[in-house]
């Protein structure tokens, strides 16, 4: 249920900026979610009409743009997608990686209507 927490918070931020803005409507939320953040979009996509469900953001459509999760090896500079290659690198088979980008989760974009 990690992904409905995830979900809420995103949409308590969305909430405060909908209020700062004085606009009613909110059309469209553009995440970003990396590939090494631990949030799995797909699960994110299921909880999000539960959580909107009777709420201002009912009708609100839900994007997402992933960021592959580029690692490097500590051993080796290899540069490979982590997830690829079950964050082992495929080179030396070394497991000392520096991540360098695939952490991020982001609210990217708001549209209002
Ligand atoms: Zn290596």
């Amino acid at each position: 249920m990690h992904e409905l927490g995830v979900v809420c918070e995103v949409l308590k931020t969305v909430q405060k900026i909908v209020e700062q803005e004085k606009v009613s409507k909110i059309e469209k939320i553009v995440l970003q979610v990396g590939e090494l953040s631990g949030i799995v979009p797909a699960y994110l996509e299921e909880c999000f009409p539960a959580a909107v469900y009777k709420t201002p953001f009912e009708g609100t459509k839900l994007e997402m743009e992933v960021i592959p999760g580029e690692v490097k090896c500590k051993d080796c500079s290899e540069v490979f997608n982590g997830l690829k290659h079950n964050l082992k690198c495929p080179k030396c088979k070394g497991e000392h990686l520096d991540a360098l980008s695939g952490r991020e989760f982001i609210i990217k974009e708001i549209l209002a209507c």
